[in-house]
């Protein structure tokens, strides 16, 4: 359901595992740099062994890209791929601590990439800060570009019936009262319903959810009642 990968996604993530460009013609972070001049023959035959090994281990399923929920400014995956560093100051900055490096789980070109972590915080768009988002503000490489924080649409939250507790007539309403944004109200059924044109993806329901707490916990639920997704993870689903 998390998983989608693109022609151009798959593509980039071919030429950096087989080694299509040597060491001198990559930028800061071992990115390709901007040259892309081909290598030799035996070091293209280190790249393919490496990729064979790869998938030799089951790591294909890691080479597509996935879409993730990414911080203000960075919803453009493609540029936020090609652009990021990896130096993590995003991370090191939020003053909510909603950032978390991907793993290489969520595909190798998003590995130690940006994406938002709701499990350890929520983004309130950095509004009392001075200067707007720190995490665009850090950003060396624009990786993260200048948004209109009153406008950036991190993701959609969505609910999960199966797993919530207002669902199963326990009078539940956590999500609802923590969200900023007046985007959750509590349905004819007292289960909570997301306006789609209100929210913005902060997290803040999904951090604040309680069904995943002790004693509470679904049959079968891996994930929180109610989480957010990127507008292209929610496109799947
Ligand atoms: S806008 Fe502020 S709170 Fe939101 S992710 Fe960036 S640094 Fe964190
Ligand atoms: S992500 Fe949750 S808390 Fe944030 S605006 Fe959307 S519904 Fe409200
Ligand atoms: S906090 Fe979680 S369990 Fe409670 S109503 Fe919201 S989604 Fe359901």
């Amino acid at each position: 359901m998390r998983t989608m990968s693109t022609t151009n996604a798959t593509n980039t993530a071919n030429t950096a595992n087989t080694g299509l460009l040597d060491e001198g013609t990559k930028g800061r972070g071992g990115k390709p740099g901007r040259r892309g001049v081909p290598l030799s023959r035996r070091s293209f035959a280190f790249g393919v062994a490496g990729t064979c090994a790869l998938i030799g281990l089951g790591g294909l399923k890691y080479l597509p890209s996935k879409p993730l929920c990414r911080p203000p400014g960075g919803q453009d995956e493609n540029h936020l791929a090609s652009a990021c560093i990896h130096c993590e100051k995003c991370r090191e900055i939020c003053p909510k601590t909603a950032i978390a490096p991907a793993h290489i789980e969520d595909g190798i070109l998003n590995a130690r990439t940006p994406k938002m972590a709701f499990w350890q915080g929520w983004c309130d768009f950095c509004e009392n800060e001075p200067r707007g988002p720190r995490c665009i503000e850090v950003c060396p490489t624009q990786a993260l570009r200048s948004a209109d924080a009153a406008s950036a649409i991190i993701g959609i939250a969505v609910l999960n019936r199966d797993w919530c507790l207002a669902a199963k007539g326990m009078g539940c309403r956590v999500c609802v009262d923590a969200c900023p944004y007046e985007a959750l109200f509590v349905g004819d059924d007292r289960v909570p319903v997301v306006d789609e044109s209100a929210c913005n993806g902060c997290g803040a329901c999904e951090f604040a959810c309680v069904s995943m707490s002790a004693g509470s916990l679904s049959v079968g639920a891996t994930d929180k009642a109610i989480v957010v997704f990127s507008q292209k993870e929610k496109d799947l689903l």
